[in-house]
């Protein structure tokens, strides 16, 4: 089981995603990443512990002014732990990053279809190829993130719980679940999603369980 933490709101999203992977380390990962959204899309990840993670970032990133935020433990299923296959993973655009938790099964017969269109995938898992069939929805039919997400995952058999940010549309986490756990958290001005209650109580005790097939849009105004 991995992990997933995802912040929209009025604070600075790094030390919550941070802290909030931390809590969620009790349920084990071989890597660790975070994208932070603030005009623009900034990725780090990294094989190994959280505090890999975060020892990495004080050298190299710049982390301050992002109010939303994913992060993601990962636990190896499509592809050997390392730095490329750590999440998030990015579309061949740029533009989304997603995180998930779960295993997409018919992830080989919809890369080989990506492909055969001209996508290139820099990493071995099936998560990579579901950021970039969500890029495609989106940009051939022109839709807001979560219906192109909502479309997409119609083509999709397996297990997941997803989060989906949007450089395009900065105010916006999308969320998805189906046969893994996605926990919704509503604060002050400030909301959640996340694989288990344990990185959102420190905020808010007002939280949803996610129902299979549910796709949630978060949006700030
Ligand atoms: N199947 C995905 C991967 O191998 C997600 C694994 C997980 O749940 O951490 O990257």
């Amino acid at each position: 089981m991995c992990g997933i933490v995802a912040y929209i709101g009025n604070k600075e999203a790094y030390p919550i995603l941070i802290e909030g992977l931390k809590k969620l380390e009790y349920r084990g990962y071989d890597s660790a990443g975070v994208a932070l959204l603030n005009g623009d899309l900034k990725v780090i990840k990294k094989n190994g512990k959280v505090a890999e993670l975060e020892k990495h970032v004080k050298t190299e990133a710049h982390t301050t002014q992002h109010k939303v935020g994913i992060a993601h433990t990962r636990w190896a299923t499509h592809g050997k732990p390392n730095d490329i296959n750590a999440h998030p993973h990015v579309s061949g655009d740029g533009r989304l990053a997603i995180i998930h938790n779960g295993i997409i099964e018919n992830y080989m017969s919809i890369k080989k279809a990506l492909l055969e269109r001209g996508h290139d995938f820099e990493s071995e898992t099936d998560t990579e190829v579901l950021i970039h069939l969500i890029e495609e929805v989106q940009s051939t039919q022109k839709l807001p993130i979560e219906e192109a997400v909502r479309i997409a995952l119609n083509q999709v058999v397996g297990a997941y719980a997803i989060v989906v940010i949007d450089k395009n549309e900065p105010n916006k986490l999308v969320g998805a679940k189906l046969s893994s756990p996605l926990v919704f958290g509503i604060g002050e001005d400030e909301y959640f999603l996340a694989s288990d209650a344990s990185p959102v109580i420190k905020y808010t005790n007002k939280m949803i369980y996610l129902e299979d097939g549910d796709v949630i849009t978060v949006q700030r105004y």
